[in-house]
C-alpha cells in the first residue's frame, strides 16, 4: 500500500477467477481438529483493557444482548440519536437473507453529507474536521467544519453546473488530497453515488470500473505525490477514458500544479470553483438510496462493485468508530489508509465525520522520508487513535524499533489493525514499542461487504489476546459453521467458517448490477447466513480468531491448518520479516506446505537457516505441519492494498506459473517473475 501500498483493506481485480461457493462447491471438510499454534496457546492469556471503563464488559454484554433480542428498539434508538433525519423512518428493518432484500430505516429521509457536516456547525464550526498531512513532512492543511461545508458546496455546485444529477455515478481517481474527501461528500450531498478507484490502478483497471458503473463523470488531479514520487494521474485517466464512451466530463483538480494536456471532455476545476456559491442545498435521500459502490480488492478473484446504502451504512460506521476507538472530544483520529479502500471510506470520511471528530488524512507512506514517519505524524499532531494494517506493522518491524524512541507518542490511547490477521508477534511489537504497553490494541475484522467492523474489541472495554479479533459488535450474531454440512458448531474451542445469522445496518445490499453474484457469494452458500469466506476458531474463552480465507486453508495428511497459523510461527523467528504459506499437491499427504519468506535485513538465506525455519514450524504447530518447501524472496506478491495474493503463490508452488490468471492488480510484478524462476529451479 505505497504507504498505501503498505496499507489498508484491499482491492484489485482478477478477471477470470470464478465466483466462490455455491452449495455444491463448499470447501471440503476435514474432521481432524485444528491445533492452534503454540504461540497462540502460550500467549499471555489475556490482556486487560487499559484505562478500563468500570463494568465495561457487563455493559457491552447487556447492550449486545439487547441488540439481538430487541433489535428494533436498539437500532431505532441508535438511528434517532446518532443521525439527523429530514423525515423519520417508518420501519427499522425488513427483508432478509433468503432473497437479499435487506432494507433498514425505510420511509426515512436524510442526507449523508448533512450528517457529516451541517449537523455539527452549531457546535463545531471552528473545529478542524480534516487535518491533512501532505507527502512532505509538515506540509499540513487544516479544514474546519465551516470551511469543509464551503468547499463541499462549491464542489457540489460546480458538479451541478456540469450536469451531475441525483443517481448519476461519479468515479473518483484521486490521490490522498483533501479534495478526495471533499468530492466524496459533494457526491453524497447531490445524491450521486461515488465509486472511488484507488489511484494506484492501471488505466485498464480504472476503465473496467468506470464502464462497469457506467459512470459519466470522473474526478482526478493533475498529478499526485506519494513517498516523494510523482503519480501521473491525469495521463492515466486520459488512457482509461479513451474508449470509455460513457464518460462525459473529467473533472481535473489541481494538486501539484503541473501542466497537463487538457482535452475536450476535461474541466479545469481551479477555474470553476472560485466562481461557485459556497452553499448548496442537500438532496433528500431515502435511507436505502445508494451512497456508493466500491470494488473489492481482488485477493480472491474478480472485483465486485459492492453497493452500500445511505442510512444503515452511516449509522453503523459512526457507531463502530465511536466504540472501537473510544472517541472523545478533542481527539485526533488517524486512520492512515487510503480513501480508495473501504477503510478510508468508513474510517477516514464517514465514521469520524458523522461523529464530529477531527480526522487525519495522510498522503505519504510509512517509509518516507524514513521509517519514523508515522511516529513523526503522531508526535506533531498529538494523534490519539492510530489505525493501520499488519503489512505496515511488519514492514516497520523489519527496520527495528529504535527509531520510535526519537518521538513522543504519549498522546496515543488506541492502536487499530485491519486488513489481514495480525500475527501475534506483530501485535506484541505494536503494543510494546508503539503503545508502550499503555494503549488498547484493537484488531478489527471486517470486509468491504460488511461496511464497518463486525468482530472487534471495544476500546477500554474488551480484554484482548494477540491475534484474536475478540467479539462481535452490536447487532452481529456470529456463527461458526461446519464448512461441509453447513451446520452450526456450538460451544467453545471449535473451528469452522465464520458466518453471521442476521443482517446488520451496514451490510452491503448487492453487487452492483449483479444481484445473483451477491446471492451466490454471500447468501446462498449457507442458507440463512451471510458467509464471510473466512475460516475461524472460537477458543475456550469464546474469543474469535480468523484463520485465513477458506480458500487458503491447507489440508496436510487430514489436518486442517490455517495459513495464518503457519505464517505466525515463521514470523516469530528473528530472521523472518514476512511469510506467506500455500499448499501444493503431495502424493502421500494430499497437500504439502510451501512457505515463502522474506528476511530481516542482516540475515541471508542459507540451508541452515531454512532448516531452522522448518523446525520452527514443526515445534510451534506440530510435526504434521512441517513445511515441504521454503522459498526465500526479497518480497511477496501483494495487491495494491498490501494483501498477500496467495492464489498466485499457490500457482507457482503447484508448478503452474504459466496459469497465474489476472496479475494486473499486483503492486510489483517483478517479484512474481523472480519467484517463478526460483520456484522452477526448486521444483
Ligand atoms: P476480494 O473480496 O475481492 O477477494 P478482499 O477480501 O481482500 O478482496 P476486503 O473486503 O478489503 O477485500 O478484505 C476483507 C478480508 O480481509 C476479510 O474477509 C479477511 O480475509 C481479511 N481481514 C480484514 N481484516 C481482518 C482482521 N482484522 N483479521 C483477519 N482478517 C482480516
Ligand atoms: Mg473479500
Amino acid at each position: 500500500m505505497r504507504f498505501a501500498r503498505l496499507l489498508v483493506i484491499g482491492l484489485p481485480l482478477s478477471a477470470g477467477f470464478s465466483v466462490r461457493p455455491l452449495v455444491s462447491k463448499r470447501p471440503p471438510y476435514h474432521p481432524a481438529p485444528l491445533s492452534m499454534s503454540e504461540q497462540q496457546q502460550d500467549a499471555p492469556k489475556t490482556y486487560p483493557p487499559p484505562n478500563a471503563v468500570p463494568d465495561g464488559m457487563k455493559t457491552y454484554e447487556a447492550m449486545h444482548k439487547q441488540s439481538l433480542e430487541e433489535p428494533d428498539t436498539f437500532w431505532g434508538d441508535a438511528a434517532r440519536s446518532t443521525l439527523k433525519w429530514f423525515r423519520d423512518f417508518d420501519r427499522v428493518s425488513q427483508g432478509g437473507f433468503d432473497t437479499g432484500d435487506v432494507a433498514w430505516f425505510t420511509g426515512g429521509q436524510l442526507n449523508a453529507c448533512y450528517n457529516c457536516i451541517d449537523q455539527h456547525l452549531p457546535q463545531r464550526a471552528k473545529q478542524v474536521a480534516i487535518l491533512h498531512e501532505g507527502d512532505e513532512p509538515g506540509v499540513v492543511t487544516k479544514i474546519t467544519y465551516e470551511d469543509l461545508l464551503g468547499q463541499v458546496c462549491r464542489m457540489a455546485n460546480a458538479m451541478k453546473e456540469l450536469g451531475v444529477k441525483k443517481g448519476d455515478f461519479v468515479t473518483l481517481y484521486m490521490p490522498m488530497v483533501p479534495e478526495a474527501a471533499v468530492a466524496m461528500l459533494a457526491c453524497a450531498r447531490l445524491g450521486a453515488p461515488h465509486s472511488v478507484v484507488f489511484a494506484g490502478f492501471s488505466a485498464e483497471a480504472l476503465r473496467d470500473r468506470i464502464v462497469d458503473a457506467n459512470s459519466k463523470w470522473v474526478f482526478t488531479t493533475d498529478e499526485g505525490r506519494r513517498g516523494g514520487k510523482t503519480l501521473h494521474l491525469k495521463s492515466i485517466v486520459d488512457k482509461a477514458v479513451e474508449d470509455a464512451d460513457c464518460v462525459e466530463k473529467v473533472l481535473v483538480i489541481t494538486a501539484t500544479g503541473a501542466k497537463v494536456p487538457m482535452g475536450k471532455r476535461d474541466v479545469q476545476m481551479s477555474e470553476m470553483l472560485p466562481r461557485m456559491r459556497p452553499y448548496c442545498p442537500c438532496e433528500t435521500m431515502d435511507s436505502e438510496d445508494l451512497l456508493f459502490i466500491l470494488y473489492t480488492s481482488g485477493s480472491t478473484g474478480r472485483p465486485k462493485g459492492v453497493a452500500h446504502t445511505t442510512a444503515g451504512y452511516l449509522l453503523y460506521t459512526g457507531m463502530t468508530t465511536k466504540h472501537a476507538f473510544g472517541l472523545e472530544e478533542g481527539d485526533v483520529f488517524a486512520c492512515v489508509a487510503d480513501v480508495g479502500w473501504i477503510t478510508g471510506h468508513s474510517y477516514i470520511v464517514y465514521g469520524p465525520l458523522v461523529n464530529g471528530a477531527t480526522s487525519l488524512m495522510f498522503e505519504s507512506t510509512p517509509m518516507y522520508p524514513n521509517h519514523g514517519r508515522y511516529w513523526d505524524v503522531v508526535q506533531r499532531h498529538k494523534v490519539t487513535q492510530f489505525y493501520t494494517a499488519p503489512t505496515a506493522i511488519r514492514a516497520l518491524m523489519s527496520c527495528g524499533p529504535e527509531i520510535i524512541s526519537d518521538y513522543d507518542l504519549s498522546s496515543l490511547r488506541v492502536l487499530g489493525s485491519v486488513g489481514e490477521p495480525i500475527n501475534p508477534e506483530a501485535w506484541r511489537w505494536y503494543n510494546e514499542h508503539v503503545g508502550k504497553g499503555k494503549c488498547h490494541i484493537v484488531d478489527t475484522f471486517w470486509q468491504t461487504e460488511t461496511g464497518g467492523h463486525v468482530m472487534l474489541p471495544l476500546a477500554n472495554v474488551t480484554p484482548t489476546k494477540p491475534g484474536s479479533c475478540s467479539f462481535p459488535f452490536f447487532g452481529i450474531e456470529p456463527a461458526v459453521l461446519n464448512a461441509q454440512t453447513g451446520e452450526e458448531v456450538t460451544g467453545n474451542d471449535v473451528e469452522g467458517v465464520l458466518a453471521f445469522k442476521r443482517p446488520w445496518p451496514s451490510l452491503a445490499r448487492t453487487v452492483y448490477g449483479d444481484h445473483k453474484r451477491y446471492m451466490d457469494v454471500y447468501l446462498n452458500p449457507y442458507k440463512g447466513y451471510y458467509f464471510t469466506g473466512d475460516g475461524c476458531h472460537r477458543d475456550s474463552d469464546g474469543f474469535y480468531w480468523i484463520t485465513g480465507r477458506v480458500d487458503d486453508v491447507l489440508n496436510v495428511s487430514g489436518h486442517r491448518i490455517g495459513t495464518a497459523e503457519v505464517e505466525s510461527a515463521l514470523v516469530l523467528h528473528p530472521a523472518v520479516s514476512e511469510a506467506a504459506v500455500v499448499g501444493f499437491p503431495d502424493p502421500i499427504k494430499g497437500q504439502a506446505i510451501c512457505c515463502y519468506v522474506t528476511f530481516v535485513s542482516g540475515y541471508t538465506e542459507s540451508p541452515e537457516l531454512l532448516k531452522e525455519l522448518v523446525k520452527q514450524v514443526a515445534t510451534h504447530i506440530g510435526p504434521f505441519a512441517r513445511p515441504g518447501m521454503i522459498v526465500g524472496t526479497p518480497g511477496l506478491p501483494k495487491t495494491r492494498s498490501g494483501k498477500i495474493m496467495r492464489r498466485i503463490l499457490r500457482k507457482i508452488a503447484e508448478g503452474e506459473a504459466d496459469k497465474l490468471g489476472d496479475t494486473s492488480t499486483l503492486a510489483d510484478p517483478s517479484i512474481v517473475e523472480g519467484l517463478v524462476e526460483k520456484a522452477n529451479a526448486l521444483l
